[in-house]
């Protein structure tokens, strides 16, 4: 097993890159793929909130049996606070994405144009790549249909006016 340096060098070095506010540690730093804080400490470089938690639970960094999730409390990607955090799998992870796209499609209560999901103007389906359930308004669905055959009529038209 490879060892982390101390968790006193550890903690030291990340203080200098949180802001803290309230109980979420903000990461302030350089970024992996926009939202995973990353540090180099003695020339080996870490996932922020994974050495978080192996500091702080004290597990293995190099386990990957393990994973750092983000709780579906927080919502702030780049918090890194052990607080915000849990010791999970990859499927649960998937399980919290999915639960927190589905709290999101629940609270809506407009499509992106502003009619009324009434249950009359609702068309309910489930996304079958992602499995999360989904609506569709049907006024949008409509016009949306309108524009698309008005687009056909006109390529149509077109075609036969070239041809005559
Ligand atoms: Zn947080
Ligand atoms: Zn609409």
């Amino acid at each position: 097993m490879t060892s982390l340096p101390s968790k006193e060098l550890i903690l030291k070095r990340l203080k200098k890159h949180i802001r803290y506010e309230g109980n979420h540690w903000l990461w302030v730093s350089s970024t992996r793929k926009g939202d995973y804080g990353v540090i180099g400490i003695e020339n080996r470089q870490y996932t922020v909130s994974r050495l978080v938690l192996a500091v702080y639970l004290g597990l293995d960094y190099y386990d990957y049996s393990w994973q750092a999730n983000h709780k579906v409390e927080c919502q702030i990607p780049r918090c890194c606070s052990p607080a915000c955090l849990y010791k999970g799998t990859h499927s649960e992870n998937v399980q919290d994405s999915v639960k927190l796209k589905t709290q999101h499609w629940a609270s809506k209560t407009h499509c992106p144009r502003n009619h009324e999901y009434t249950p009359e103007n609702t068309i309910h389906y489930v996304n079958p790549y992602t499995g999360v359930k989904q609506r569709q308004c049907i006024i949008c669905n409509r016009e949306l249909g309108k524009i698309r055959q008005k687009k056909y009529q006109e390529k149509r038209g077109k075609a036969i006016r070239d041809a005559g």
